[in-house]
């Protein structure tokens, strides 16, 4: 969060992981899955910093267990068609992946998460916070392995 703005970490200290992505990325790798990050990443086009300090913090996320990672590095002003909530990190995934969209889902949790589900056809999973009260989205949860777990449920059926 930056002066109430939620946004992705400028420095080392500000950079935080889930302690149970991981968790939740192998849960949802073994129900057939694949699991691929699909992020923005303007920062280092903004100057709000380095390349390497980026890299420092992005080598944790590689660490986790995705099975591909695509990631728009532009600034607004390069109007390019990756940047959420434009479609393009979702569709280029699918197409490179042969993924079928109308069975995949999307967690997220900004409005431009679930927007780009929805124009890529992709069910969006929230995962609650306040800044995204007024965000819609077919589903809310209030953690990744919430979001896991209600993966698990709608596959078993146990829910529409
Ligand atoms: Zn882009």
């Amino acid at each position: 969060m930056r002066d109430g703005v939620p946004t992705s970490p400028f420095r080392r200290e500000e950079f935080a992981m889930d302690p149970y992505a991981e968790d939740a990325l192998k849960k949802i790798g073994a129900m057939g899955f694949k699991r691929f990050l699909a992020s923005n990443q303007p920062d280092v086009a903004y100057d709000h910093l380095t390349y390497a300090e980026w890299k420092w913090m992005h080598r944790h996320v590689e660490k986790l267990s995705f099975d591909d990672m695509f990631v728009c590095m532009h600034g607004r002003e390069d109007e390019c068609e990756c940047k959420k909530p434009k479609p393009g990190l979702l569709l280029d995934a699918a197409e490179k992946w042969n993924v079928d969209l109308s069975r995949s889902f999307m967690i997220g949790d900004t409005e431009a998460d679930t927007k780009a589900a929805r124009a890529a056809g992709v069910k969006s999973i929230l995962i609650d916070a306040p800044y995204n009260q007024g965000v819609k989205s077919d589903y809310r949860v209030k953690s990744f392995m919430g979001a896991a777990n209600l993966i698990s449920a709608l596959e078993r059926g146990d829910m529409i």
